[in-house]
């Protein structure tokens, strides 16, 4: 039995919501939530990426930092700067040319976030109402891993939403990648592709090393496929690269200070596909 509390929060996260500018008819934005199955494979890294590389193309780019309990994307884009605001509206720090807003630029420090599902859903709602992102070519979701109530609110804030699933060539990975990919079905979001990250090392004779076996990102794809009956890519294969990392930790992504790494290279031409 619910308490009237449970009952109103439940409601308030069922409400049909509105005013948010790429939900309307004639949006041309094209939104990407990224998700994975599970922490540290790289998603962060691959939304920050592609996001700086479409801008680099003199596209016009969001990035929305959901990953309210792991946040990572300002320390990625070496974004220290808090967000301003005018009037009722929040106006984005942009970085590399790309507008981005975090939970990270809300608190203060490194300190840690406790919230709820239903905080969660109102904190990106505010991240989609409140931020002034202007019109926008791309907008871009760093998903928290797995399915969590972010992937339920994302779904119900952005129908249009599209999701992008990062994994590694672990079958074990894939696995629960596809999970998290599966809920795409049950919300009717469409899967726009696969990318698979930490491929290969490249030895220094030129072989590749499979430190994390391989094939799972094309199992994704095909398992994928077969869930939500329509053609679901692996839309690249990403090496690992100590430039990735090192830039990372700069907050210098690859693909504008080392694009032609062999990291760089690569994402490069995966959003060239988006
Ligand atoms: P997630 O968002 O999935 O938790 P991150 O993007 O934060 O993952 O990446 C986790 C760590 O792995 C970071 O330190 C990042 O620099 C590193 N990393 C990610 N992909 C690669 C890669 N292809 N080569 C080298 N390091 C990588």
């Amino acid at each position: 039995v619910m308490t009237p509390e449970q009952r109103a929060e439940l409601k308030e996260r069922l409400r049909p919501q509105r005013g948010i500018p790429f939900n309307q008819p004639d949006s041309l934005t094209r939104i990407y939530a990224v998700a994975s199955g599970k922490g540290g494979v790289g998603k962060s890294s691959v939304t920050v990426n592609l996001a700086c590389a479409m801008a680099a193309q003199g596209l016009k780019v969001g990035i929305v930092d959901a990953d309210i309990y792991g946040f990572s994307v300002p320390g990625l884009m070496n974004l220290s700067v808090q967000p301003t605001k005018v009037d009722e509206m929040i106006l984005p720090p942009v970085a590399y040319g790309v507008k981005v807003i975090s939970i990270g630029m809300f608190v203060a420090g490194n300190q840690p976030v406790a919230w709820r599902g239903p905080m969660l859903h109102r904190a990106l709602e505010q991240f989609l109402t409140d931020v002034y992102f202007g019109d926008l070519d791309a907008l871009f979701l760093d998903l928290p891993p797995g399915t969590g109530d972010i992937a339920i609110s994302v779904a119900q804030l952005l129908p249009r939403a599209e999701i992008l699933v990062v994994t590694t060539p672990q079958s074990a990975a894939a696995d629960v990648a596809e999970r998290a990919g599966a809920i795409a079905l049950q919300t009717q979001q469409k899967v726009v592709g696969v990318v698979e990250n930490m491929s290969w090392l490249e030895q220094a004779d030129g072989s590749r090393l499979e430190l994390f076996g391989s094939g799972g990102g094309k199992l994704l794809a095909s398992r994928l496929t077969q869930t939500v009956a329509a053609e679901v890519p692996l839309l690249g294969q990403i090496p690992l690269d100590i430039a990735l990392r090192e830039g990372g930790d700069a907050g210098a992504p690859i693909v504008l200070s080392q694009p032609d790494s062999a990291a760089g290279v690569s994402l490069l031409q995966i959003a060239e596909k988006l």
